[in-house]
């Protein structure tokens, strides 16, 4: 059986990096897309591992060859999601978590693509700014700007099957894995192992 998709997004500063990675720890078995983007390095990032970072000449080139199966452009930079990792990855039973922009869910959601679409959202405007803040990685004018761009987020909520708010690590790491374990206990993502019940469930005529 292909794996689950699990889109997550979250405004810039909500904490989805934090969370990202007390998952990684809780479910090692789950895998994390790998994007392609043409912004430069962050200190402590690796190219493929927390993403492939590539030039515009080359993201364009993949574009055009329709490599990506979403990409969007985000503070003057693009990323994108190459098809074929993902596809190579769900075939293999993975489970693969896709971190995504509101635009790159809004262009999966137009391809009717099957997943679980999880929103991440700070407990209040003023605890978002606070954090943004705190990490002390953007300028007064980027948090203006980011908290701008969270707000126009926010409001295309709508786009997502679940919200979390992340109030602490622990707690959204929890609900995240009930989100999780309750999809793929979904009655349409049910294949019995065992071949006795299997036989039972395809004779069934209702
Ligand atoms: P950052 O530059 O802070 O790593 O990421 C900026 C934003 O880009 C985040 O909201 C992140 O989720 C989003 N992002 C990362 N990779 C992709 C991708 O492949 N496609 C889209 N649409 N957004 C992405």
């Amino acid at each position: 059986m292909a794996g689950l998709p699990i889109i997550l997004s979250a405004p810039s500063g909500t904490g989805k990096t934090t969370l990202c990675r007390a998952l990684r720890e809780q479910l090692p078995d789950l895998s994390f897309s790998i994007s392609h983007t043409t912004r430069s390095p962050r200190e402590n990032e690796q190219d493929g591992v927390d993403y492939h970072f590539i030039a515009k000449e080359k993201f364009i080139g993949m574009t055009d060859r329709s490599e990506f199966l979403e990409w969007a452009q985000i503070h003057d930079n693009y990323y994108g999601t190459a098809r074929k990792n993902i596809e190579d990855t769900l075939q293999k039973g993975k489970d693969l978590v896709l971190e995504l922009d509101v635009q790159g869910v809004e262009t999966l959601r137009n391809l009717s693509y099957q997943g679980v679409y999880i929103f991440i959202l700070p407990p209040s405007m003023e605890e978002l700014e606070k954090r943004l803040t705190g990490r002390g990685t953007e300028s007064s004018d980027q948090i203006k700007q980011r908290l701008e761009t969270g707000k126009r987020e926010m409001s295309k909520y709508r786009l997502y099957d679940y919200a979390v708010t992340n109030v602490t690590v622990e707690e959204s790491v929890d609900t995240i894995l009930a989100i999780i374990r309750a999809e793929k206990n979904r009655m349409s993502r049910y294949q019995p192992t065992c071949p006795e019940i299997r036989k039972i469930i395809e004779s069934g005529t209702s």
